[in-house]
């Protein structure tokens, strides 16, 4: 693979970041994932756009302005021959003395690479995944995307040793979201639930386009907190995000789902997502 790395497009072997880098150091850095298909950037606009808001909530500035920056996600499809998979993104506060305070002259670090991946054909999607519910344990600031993964990963591979594929966070007696992802139910009623924006949460850009296209194809929506015994009994449970637009969700902590099978209103959001955005995609 060629990666970028602050203006150069090296071997992947040849990049190499330092030891005083404050995203290795402090988990000082940003970072987003944008999907791939047949070459186009999905959903690159709203990617672009979290990127700089995540940037102004840590007082980091992006090296690159936003002609630039998509020049360079355009070049990294090219230049790496890519398909379908994702773009990787990183800006870290870049290297400086180790100290808590915010170094004034670091220069921030900005990565990108690309994985190849099949994201439209994903076994998931006709079999759906089971989730079990975990405390939410992580940082208060939800919002930002930061690369302060440990605790989504440590539940991830607690729900994998469960037997499952995935964790449901829970804070307060209320679904957050997943570990890299949305969460969201359908009621008996055909309603779809969500939980509203806040700093518990990532404001995922696919979340936004699901509620969106919900919306629009007349399907009631409503943005409030479900409890794990609220998402037991709904018809339907999916999780939204960039690499797998809506995944249904068939038995949580072993309860199954509606039938416990993947449900119609879920592919149908799937369905809506991915056509709506190949034909929306770059700027
Ligand atoms: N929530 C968390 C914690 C995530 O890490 C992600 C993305 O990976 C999402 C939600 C979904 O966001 P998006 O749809 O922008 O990929």
């Amino acid at each position: 693979r060629i990666v970028y790395l602050d203006g150069a497009w090296l071997a992947e072997t040849e990049a190499k970041v330092s030891v005083f880098d404050r995203g290795f150091l402090f988990a000082d850095a940003v970072y987003e994932v944008t999907a791939v298909i047949g070459g186009r950037l999905i959903d690159y606009a709203g990617h672009a756009a979290r990127l700089q808001r995540s940037l102004s909530e840590l007082s980091l500035a992006c090296p690159l302005g936003p002609d630039a920056l998509l020049s360079v996600h355009r070049e990294i499809v090219a230049r790496n021959a890519l398909k379908e998979g994702l773009i990787y993104l990183q800006i870290s506060r870049g290297a400086a003395d180790r100290d808590f305070v915010f170094p004034k002259a670091a220069r921030p670090t900005l990565v990108l690479f690309t994985q190849a991946k099949a994201v439209l054909d994903n076994p998931s999607n006709a079999t759906g995944i089971a989730v079990v519910t975990l405390p939410d344990q992580r940082w208060a600031r939800r919002d930002i995307k930061t690369v302060q993964l440990l605790y989504p990963s440590m539940a991830k591979m607690e729900a994998v040793r469960q037997g499952a594929d995935d964790a449901w966070l829970v804070e307060d007696g209320f679904v957050t979201e997943a570990t890299s992802a949305n969460a969201h139910i359908v009621t008996r009623g055909g309603t779809l639930v969500t939980r509203p924006l806040s700093h518990a949460i990532l404001p995922g850009i696919t979340r936004a386009s699901i509620v969106s296209l919900a919306r629009g194809a007349g399907i009631p929506v409503e943005e409030r907190a479900f409890t794990p015994e609220e998402a037991k009994e709904a018809q339907e449970a999916f999780v939204t995000s960039a690499t797998n637009f809506a995944l249904p969700v068939t038995t949580i902590d072993g309860t199954p789902v509606g039938d416990g099978r993947p449900g119609p209103l879920t592919a149908r959001m799937r369905a809506l997502y991915i056509a709506d955005r190949l034909t929306l995609t770059e700027p």
